[in-house]
């Protein structure tokens, strides 16, 4: 088993630039970058919110960047998800299948995955005109109606995009107010083909049969009254789950799902940090996740340094369940 100073498990701006900062600070961490390689950005078109790029940048590029920065100060990045991890003592032991690598101080940078519907059937049709990312496959609805399910600034996000390739888009809203903010609420309202459908749930999505998306069955929440709505496909903007499965028992965590933090990046296991959407469920920013990674990274080297102050294992947070 080889061990490493710092392994640092995901690779979006959260893992990367905790890589970064670790790789400057001659630690040779190890990235383990999952199947989600890059993060959420790589799943977005222009990032114009990322300090530095005026004009804006695109989210794969951005990633490619980082990417890049850290490998030059030595950063290693190997493909592969993490199938176990034991965090009970140091070293800790982060197993890929039958390979495992030991670990002074494991960086937790797995950030949050789309959430999907209760429904069965819209896993069922993912990829067949169910989707959880505009971006990647709105080109196929080009010229055809469809709708997004959502209301938050990701479902105005997916909705604007898709905007200007479908013939229309119908934002299917379970409440009579969106969540997301006054912006996008504002740009996703002005466009003409957006249309909003409120107070509103979806209940089925026909037609598993056909192996493709027809229509939508809803329901009005107010009123019970159902119908139908005909697309060809539906875009769920329904928000996030944190990727916490494999710290679960180990690492102590909100009743939502994502990791407790203190005190920067430290969780409840003294020398395992965590940051970026794993352990942030308000800003859920690219540039707050790198910021946080940078924190990692430097809580990192202070604990190996024996620099770290030591009030984490006098006071650790208390363990809570989570969400399956
Ligand atoms: P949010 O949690 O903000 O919104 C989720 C939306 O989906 C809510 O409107 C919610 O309804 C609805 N919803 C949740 N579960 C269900 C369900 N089972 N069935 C039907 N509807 C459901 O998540 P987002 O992903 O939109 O945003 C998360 C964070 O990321 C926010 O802080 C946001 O600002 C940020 N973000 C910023 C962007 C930008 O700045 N460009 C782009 C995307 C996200 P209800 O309102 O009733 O709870």
């Amino acid at each position: 088993m080889s061990e490493r100073q710092v392994v640092i498990i995901g690779s979006g701006p959260a893992g990367l630039t905790a890589a970064l900062y670790a790789a400057r600070a001659n630690l040779k961490p190890l990235v383990i970058e999952g199947i989600e390689a890059g993060g959420q950005l790589m799943l977005t078109t222009m990032v114009e919110n990322w300090p530095g790029y005026r004009d804006g940048i695109m989210g794969p590029d951005l990633m490619a960047e980082l990417r890049a920065q850290a490998e030059r100060f030595g950063a290693e990045i190997i493909q592969g998800d993490v199938s176990s991890v034991d965090l009970s003592q140091r070293p800790f032991v982060v197993s890929m299948g039958k390979t495992a690598y030991t670990a002074q101080t494991l960086i937790v940078a797995t950030g949050a995955s789309a959430k999907w519907l209760d429904l069965g059937v819209d896993k069922k049709l993912s990829g067949r005109g169910v989707s959880t990312c505009a971006t990647c496959d709105g080109f196929f609805f080009k010229g055809r109606p469809v709708a997004v399910i959502g209301g938050g600034d990701t479902a105005m996000e997916e909705a604007i995009y898709l905007s200007k390739l479908a013939t229309s888009v119908t934002v299917i809203h379970r409440r009579d107010s969106l969540r997301a903010s006054k912006v996008m609420q504002d740009k996703a309202m002005s466009m003409s083909n957006i249309s909003f459908v409120w107070n509103t749930e979806v209940t089925d999505i026909k037609d598993l049969a056909k192996g493709e998306v027809t229509a939508l069955v809803l329901k009005n929440t107010q009123t019970g009254v159902t119908s139908e709505l005909a697309v060809d496909g539906v875009f769920i903007g329904i928000g996030h789950v944190p990727n916490t499965a494999l710290f679960k028992g180990q690492l102590a965590m909100h009743d939502n799902g994502y990791l407790k933090t203190h005190e920067g990046s430290r969780t409840s296991v003294h020398g395992v940090f965590a940051a970026g959407d794993v352990q942030d469920h308000v800003y859920r920013q690219a540039v707050t996740a790198a910021g946080s990674g940078c924190m990692a990274a430097i809580d990192a080297e202070r604990f190996l340094s024996g620099t770290l102050h030591e009030a984490q294992s006098i006071h650790p947070p208390p363990m809570t369940s989570s969400p399956s």
